[in-house]
């Protein structure tokens, strides 16, 4: 018997990263998956948003543990293909219990060089793409008088950041969503409670501009992200994290041994936001 046993759970950015670590995690222990993801690039970020390939990757992990999977293809910025993907898991499972909204893409600029559409796609998707899923989801848990959601917010949902201000503006402002929603839904036994990631090995950790940063200039490579990540928190020895670690906060976030939790944005981050200024 898993303890999600019976559950439905809709996650976002499920292709890859830490969403396909979700699902995977949630359907080791019994849920059923609704992954979603969206394809191509944005001109506005250095690398590129997951394929069709990964998200039926990421069925293959559920289905490995022996549970169904519903792969969507909706960008979560377009509220009708949200609301349609929506739609589409209650025709596949009749229900949907667990949302994991974790959607999201990076790029980085000086303030004073983002562009208007370099600012925009961050807020539209790791901001608005946020809210547009859970208010897509939030009448089905309404109906069923149950649910639990954890929104991806990251560390720089509680700190600011250089270079990437609109990232931690959404970021941000993801908590703020969180806090809301909780009180807006907690009267329907809807629990709503954000991760807040330290540096975590993805994609998004593995590109160009983020190797840079972590180099403190150009010519960052991969080991630069490495040494950078190790020096992150105060917990000895850690590095960039594997998604894992987020996938198993939010197990326990979704699980019935969290009943009383919500509201709450948890740090996964080796102790780096404990360190004085
Ligand atoms: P990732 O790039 O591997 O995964 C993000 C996924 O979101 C990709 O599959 C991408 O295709 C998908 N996506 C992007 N835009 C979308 C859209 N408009 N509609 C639907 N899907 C879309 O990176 P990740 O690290 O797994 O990121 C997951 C979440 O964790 C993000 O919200 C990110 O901001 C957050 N986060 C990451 C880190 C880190 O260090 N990697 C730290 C803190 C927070």
């Amino acid at each position: 018997m898993g303890q999600l046993d019976g559950k439905v759970a809709f996650i976002t950015g499920a292709a890859r990263g830490q969403g396909r670590a979700h699902a995977a995690t949630l359907a080791e222990h019994g849920a059923d998956i609704v992954a979603v993801d969206t394809e191509g690039s944005l001109a506005s970020m250095n690398y590129d948003l997951a394929t069709r390939d990964d998200l039926e990757a990421t069925a293959k992990e559920v289905e490995s543990h022996g549970r169904r999977c519903s792969t969507i293809t909706a960008d979560v910025r377009d509220t009708d293909a949200i609301g349609s993907a929506v739609q589409q898991a209650l025709d596949d499972f009749g229900r949907i219990d667990i949302l994991v909204a974790n959607a999201g893409i990076h790029s980085m600029a000086p303030l004073h060089e983002m562009g208007d559409e370099q600012w925009q796609d961050v807020i539209d998707t790791n901001l608005t793409g946020v809210f547009k899923t859970l208010r897509a989801v939030a009448p089905t848990m309404i109906e069923q008088k149950s649910g639990a959601v954890v929104l991806t917010a990251s560390i720089n949902g509680l700190e600011g950041g250089q270079n990437y201000i609109h990232y931690c503006a959404a970021k941000h402002g993801v908590l703020g969503v969180m806090r809301s929603a909780a009180l807006e839904l907690g009267p329907h036994r809807i629990r709503v409670n954000a991760v807040c990631p330290g540096v975590i090995d993805t994609p998004m950790t593995n590109y160009q501009d983020v190797y840079d940063m972590m180099n403190g200039g150009p010519g960052g490579d991969r080991s630069s992200l490495e040494e950078g990540a190790t020096g992150y928190g105060i917990l000895d020895g850690q590095g960039a994290l594997p998604a894992q670690v987020i996938s198993d906060a939010v197990l326990w976030l979704v699980s019935d041994q969290a009943y009383a939790v919500t509201g709450q944005a948890i740090p996964v981050d080796s102790g780096h936001l404990v360190q004085p200024g």
